[in-house]
C-alpha cells in the first residue's frame, strides 16, 4: 500500500469564507512545511507479525520558509522517529521566519 500524507503544519482549513466569518488568509500563506510519508510495501508474516518489505517506508520533510529538505529516511524505525521530531528538530535550526 502506498498512501501519501502531506500535514499542513498551520491552518488547513479551506480558504473559503463562510457567510458572517471573517476572510482568512490565502491557503498558502498558512502553509509552512509539508511531511511526506510512504508506508512502504511489504507482507506481513502473520504468525510472527513481522513484515518483509519490498519497498521500505520513507519520509521526507519539506520547509517552505527556507526552502530546504531533510531526508528522506528508509525504514520503519527511522521514518517513526523522524516523524515524530523533525517538526521541532527542523524549526530550532530554520534559517526561515517562522511565525
Ligand atoms: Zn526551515
Amino acid at each position: 500500500m502506498t498512501v501519501e500524507t502531506t500535514t499542513v503544519t498551520a491552518g488547513g482549513a479551506a480558504a473559503g469564507r463562510a457567510p458572517g466569518r471573517p476572510a482568512r488568509p490565502p491557503l498558502a500563506d498558512l502553509i509552512t512545511s509539508v511531511l511526506f510519508v510512504d508506508f512502504g510495501e511489504g507482507r506481513e508474516n502473520r504468525d510472527t507479525g513481522h513484515i518483509t518489505y519490498t519497498r521500505p517506508p520513507r519520509a521526507r520533510y519539506e520547509c517552505l520558509l527556507c526552502l530546504t529538505a531533510e531526508g528522506p529516511v528508509y525504514g520503519a524505525a527511522a521514518v517513526i522517529a523522524f516523524t515524530a521530531s523533525i517538526k521541532t528538530d527542523h524549526t530550532s535550526r530554520c534559517a526561515g521566519e517562522h511565525r
